[in-house]
Parts: structure tokens; sequence; C-alpha cells
């Protein structure tokens, strides 16, 4: 990802915004220039509820390198209401709170920046549904 990319991304750190097309309704995350289905540039932005479940998880015990994260953390499959599926990390549970199912909502981003050459990486993280605002 190029870096202005990446800066005009950073206003979306709390929220999570995809793109739909405004000639077939195609939604896809994350956002792209055209569409897939019926080729249509560009494309809008699209604001996701951040409601979603998890279809599949694992717990890690080995975070990559320069993602800094308590372990063991939950990595989660998660499919948003609106059909794009991502992989986020799922936060403020324990290993016996998580299933193939559970709904749970959009919480924020973070950025890890990695190695030498700096490379920005993007987490996305999410919590069960209705979760208290103030946790983390
Ligand atoms: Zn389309």
């Amino acid at each position: 990802m190029s870096v202005p990319r990446v800066w005009r991304r950073r206003k979306v750190l709390y929220r999570l915004e995809g793109a739909k097309c405004p000639k077939c309704g195609k939604i896809y995350f994350p956002a792209r220039e055209r569409c897939l289905e019926c080729n249509t540039t560009p494309l809008e932005e699209y604001l996701f509820s951040g409601y979603g479940k998890i279809v599949t998880f694992t717990w890690v015990y080995t975070p990559p390198k320069g993602f800094k994260s308590r372990i063991p953390y939950c990595l989660a499959i998660i499919e948003l209401e609106e059909g794009p599926r991502l992989t986020a990390q799922v936060v403020a549970v324990e290993q016996n709170d998580v299933s193939i199912g559970m709904p749970v909502e959009f919480a924020f981003r973070k950025i890890a920046s990695e190695g030498k050459e700096g490379v920005i990486t993007y987490g996305f993280k999410f919590r069960p549904k209705g979760y208290p605002n103030h946790a983390k």
C-alpha cells in the first residue's frame, strides 16, 4: 500500500469503512477502486454497521513480529452483517467465552509498525456485541 493511501485511511481508524458499487450495489471490504461484478469505477465509500458474527476462530500464542499483544489472543474470521468477511482480533473475551456464531461488534483499528522499514499494518479488533464501550 502506498504512503498516501495509508495516510488517507487514518481518518477511518474508528470506523469500519468499505466500498459500495453505485450501479449493482455490491459491497466490498476492504474498499477497492473498481467493482468486480460490473467493472464500475469509482465506488462509493460505505460505512459498515460494525456488527457481525464469528465464523471461525483460533487462539494465538505467538504473535507476529511487531504485533505486541497480550497472549493468548483470539483471532477470528468475522462475517459482517452486510456479508463481507475479515480477519480480526476479538478482545474482552476469555477462552471459554468464544464460540462459532457469536455476535460481535467492531471496536477499533490498531496500527502496528513492523521492523526497520516501518511497514505499517492494520489490525481490526472486535468485542462481544453489547460490550460496554469504555472497555478494551
Ligand atoms: Zn458493481
